[in-house]
């Protein structure tokens, strides 16, 4: 087995996973090796005769673990965006193992002993420890045996039933597609996008994408193709129903086990919301006005359609209505977002000014997949930072949605540096230029933003690396960084048409900023509807069982008063991957939660000039470098220089 790639440190540059020498077969052994060793590491640290110090313990258990952690990063990242039959059958065989291998680590008595005798006067290491401590007792180290036998049980059906939600959804993006057989059904789609969905077999299909409304919604004239297309979205993958109400069942009674009255209880109290009150509150301020705002745009729409529009007809609709009042769409900006040039001049330029970095492409580095761009990242004085990974489009076998993940943590301990991968899903044209939408370009900001929390770190240990932060915390700076889409000075560097090198006339400008609210009521209650579905889901006592998850899905919307009928959830129950094949449970109010600290963020850059070097270098010393090493509030307020406040968020969304 010598020459399983994992078994040792890559010697690429940055430690980049030599993905042209990975084979599916390299995985399951470099898993079993991965978890071997560190079980054998951790009982060297949990039988040690000497008293416990922050070194032998914390710090070992960081130390711990190198093969697991390097055969783990690469191949969940792999299942997520390049899976395969075979790596879809490693992914079942192997996530109960990994289950059952952290609980080892984590229900180990003596290590939990020693661990609560560590003591250090170190600010970060008295952070991690801390850390260690919640992530002990929330794995359960104080229950007793039998508890703990159930715990194990409980974690590895959970992890069971998560792989099988997320694979049905992979597998119904595809077998769920909308197929017909006259071309002539797609009217709206250009003929380009026609031939890009011809199959072998003559007819065309159009995969689905993650959430609700598609977006092909908003150009497909044919009323009757556009229900199916709807009808297909909502009732994909049926079986994760059922999976989807076991699965929130066994989290309750794991709640339970470990003192909680509910998975969301448990959930949020090591999150910056800490209480599930908390959380209430917050969403009960928003829930009223966005309902109020969809109920006017339901209204307009009506009026343009000349009859009352169903869910889907949305979409088009207000795409009409947006042509009429802003007189543009997304056809018209479409030419001025050509991906690459997003990148360079736009996404690149903009961290460029705040943060002093530049990007070179290393064609010389493979990613897993010939479409996948490296980017070698450098400080301003010249000094290499890290790389950054690039892959833009959908594939058959790539998740959807867009995500950023780490390849490589930084941290200071192991001396490496970042290595960070961007994921989109932007259709691949048959052939020319990769042209985006304006929704395309702002995820790509956004996606970027995780990049830049991930490639600043400058932190000891890579507990604490990175985004490695509160789910409730993560989505914030990935959310500023969307700012500087539509800031003049970036948008004029990259917005130009992709035959003329003309940049974006000015009047197309302001009407791509002024239509900004437009259609927020939509996007607000959407949002608002998923995220109180996952909260029923998660706020179920223990032993409540869901016999009908539709009824009770529908019962869920209506009591909290977000039932609007022409909006549904973003996502529903059977698709809802973030919180049922995600690490989103009970946390999918995390996006309105970051933007309270966005918003106020966005206001502080514009309050100091916006775009400016000194701006980025407070940002990232203050927050984006300290990765998850301190209190994540604390971090907002010395960048912020205050508390943080909800009125910029309401401001900003219509709602005041
Ligand atoms: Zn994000």
């Amino acid at each position: 087995m010598a020459e399983n790639p994992f078994f040792a440190p890559s010697d690429l540059p940055y430690e980049l996973p030599p993905f042209a020498e990975i084979r599916e077969e390299h995985y399951l052994p470099a898993f079993r090796r991965g978890m071997a060793e560190q079980l054998a590491e951790v009982e060297a640290i949990a039988g040690s005769t000497e008293p416990p110090t922050f070194d032998d313990t914390i710090a070992a258990l960081e130390r711990s673990g190198r093969v697991l952690d390097r055969t783990a990063t690469a191949f969940f990242s792999i299942a997520s965006s390049n899976s395969s039959d075979g790596i879809m059958e490693i992914e079942k065989e192997i996530s109960p193992e990994l289950t059952r291998h952290s609980d080892s680590i984590r229900l180990n008595r003596a290590l939990w002993a020693r661990i609560k005798q560590v003591t250090t006067s170190d600010p970060e290491e008295a952070w991690l420890l801390q850390k260690y401590r919640e992530d002990f007792i929330r794995a359960g180290a104080d229950l007793s045996e039998t508890e703990q036998a159930r715990l194990r049980e409980l974690n590895e059906e959970l992890s069971r039933l998560s792989t099988e939600f997320a694979q049905a959804l992979l597998k119904a993006a595809t077998e769920a597609a909308l197929v017909v057989k006259d071309p002539a059904e797609l009217d709206g789609f250009d003929q380009a996008r026609i031939d890009s969905l011809r199959q072998d077999d003559g007819t065309y299909a159009l995969p689905l994408l993650n959430f609700t409304a598609q977006p092909a919604l908003s150009q497909l004239t044919n009323r009757e193709v556009r229900r199916r297309l709807f009808e297909l979205s909502v009732g994909r993958a049926p079986g994760n129903f059922a999976i989807a109400a076991r699965m929130a069942a066994l989290r309750a009674e794991r709640a339970a086990l470990l003192g909680f009255p509910d998975h969301a209880s448990y959930v949020v109290a090591d999150q910056t919301a800490k209480t599930v009150e908390a959380v209430e509150e917050m969403l009960g301020q928003l829930v009223g006005p966005a309902v109020r705002n969809a109920g006017r745009e339901a209204e307009e729409l009506a009026q343009q359609a000349g009859f009352p529009i169903e869910p889907w007809d949305w979409p088009y609709y207000s795409e009409q209505v947006r042509k009429a009042r802003y007189d543009f769409d997304d056809s018209a900006v479409r030419p001025y977002f050509e991906l690459e040039r997003v990148y360079r001049d736009g996404i690149f330029f903009a961290a460029g000014k705040l943060y002093g970095v530049t990007f070179e492409e290393r064609s010389d580095l493979a990613g897993y997949h010939p479409d996948v761009k490296v980017f070698e990242v450098f400080e301003e004085d010249g000094s290499a930072l890290g790389l950054f990974l690039l892959d833009p489009y959908a594939r058959a076998n790539k998740r959807g949605g867009a995500w950023m993940n780490n390849l490589v943590d930084q941290s200071l301990l192991f001396g490496l540096r970042p290595v960070v991968l961007n994921n989109l899903n932007v259709t691949k044209p048959a052939s020319g230029p990769t042209l985006l939408t304006y929704d395309e370009v702002t995820t790509a900001f956004h996606e970027f933003g995780h990049a830049l929390h991930g490639l600043f770190s400058k932190v000891r240990f890579p507990r604490v690396s990175g985004t490695s932060v509160p789910r409730d915390f993560v989505e914030y700076p990935s959310q500023v960084n969307e700012m500087w889409v539509t800031w003049p000075e970036v948008l004029a560097n990259y917005a130009r048409h992709h035959e003329t090198g003309e940049p974006m006339p000015a009047e197309l400008v302001e009407k791509l900023t002024a239509a900004e609210t437009f259609n927020q009521g939509f996007k607000t209650v959407e949002y608002l509807a998923a995220t109180l579905l996952d909260w029923a889901w998660h706020r179920l006592a223990p032993g409540e069982e869901v016999a009908d998850a539709e009824a009770f899905e529908a019962a869920a919307l209506e009591r909290a008063g977000i039932a609007v009928p022409q909006v549904r959830p973003r996502y529903r129950t059977n698709y809802f991957a973030h919180i049922f094949a995600g690490g989103y449970s009970a946390g999918y109010y995390s996006y309105i939660w970051s933007e309270v600290l966005d918003a106020e963020s966005v206001e502080w850059f514009k309050e100091n000039g916006g775009l400016r070097r000194e701006n980025g270098e407070h940002f990232r010393r203050e927050l984006l470098s300290r990765g998850g090493s301190l209190d994540p509030l604390s971090a907002f307020r010395n960048f912020r220089g205050r508390e943080p406040r909800i009125e910029p968020l309401l401001k900003r969304r219509g709602l005041d």
